[in-house]
């Protein structure tokens, strides 16, 4: 049996939010199964969270990318405004498509009341 699954998700370490990411991510990705990255600040570390996706394509050819950044982020703290957010989301889905073609990237934005905001 191949060793594959579809999606990779990634999102900030911070507890607070980690049920309701876990329920949502298996309601939504749990089909076709998902590798799960957690990294204070989310996309805020590029750098290392791109390693990580790279290697979720590497070894489980995942198709889908999720990235998921939340309201009142300690690792941006003041800085971390719904339009920087918005921003360093998008600007690493661009990241993601240039360095991976073929993959498929999905933005969110995580509220403090826990609703996941489709960021575009
Ligand atoms: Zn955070």
């Amino acid at each position: 049996m191949a060793h594959t699954c579809k999606t990779v998700v990634v999102t900030c370490i911070d507890f607070r939010f980690q049920p309701e990411i876990h329920r949502w991510v298996e309601e939504k990705y749990g089909e076709g199964g998902f590798d799960r990255v957690a990294y204070a600040g989310g996309v805020k570390s590029l750098e290392t969270i791109l390693e990580q996706i790279k290697l979720a394509r590497k070894l489980h050819h995942i198709d889908t990318v999720v990235l998921v950044n939340h309201e009142d982020c300690g690792a941006y703290g003041e800085a971390g405004t719904r339009e920087k957010h918005g921003e360093d989301l998008k600007a690493a889905k661009e990241r993601v498509e240039r360095e991976i073609p073929g993959v498929t990237v999905e933005l969110y934005f995580l509220t403090l009341d826990k609703k996941f905001e489709r960021v575009e």
